[in-house]
């Protein structure tokens, strides 16, 4: 289990499955992230609240992750910079 915090919004998350899973997110959740493989060939590690707040359309890019910012607990959302 690795503790690290979220390229997007910062929030500590818990990357692979756990004793300490913050969220349970249906099926198969394990851990609190996941690293998300851009187009440009960079990989971000994210929060599920900021995976479930990025564009559905179009390849998500650095600039849009970089918006990601925590609402609470649960919620993440894209920031206007
Ligand atoms: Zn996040």
């Amino acid at each position: 289990m690795a503790n690290d915090s979220c390229d997007g919004c910062g929030r500590p998350v818990t990357v692979t499955g756990g004793i300490a899973n913050l969220w349970t997110f249906g099926e198969g959740s394990e851990g609190t992230a996941m690293t998300l493989e851009l187009a440009d060939g960079t990989s971000h590690l994210l929060c599920y609240p900021c995976i479930e707040a990025l564009p559905d359309e179009g390849e998500p890019t650095a600039a849009v992750i970089e918006r990601l910012e925590q609402v609470d607990e649960e919620t993440s959302r894209l920031g206007v910079m």
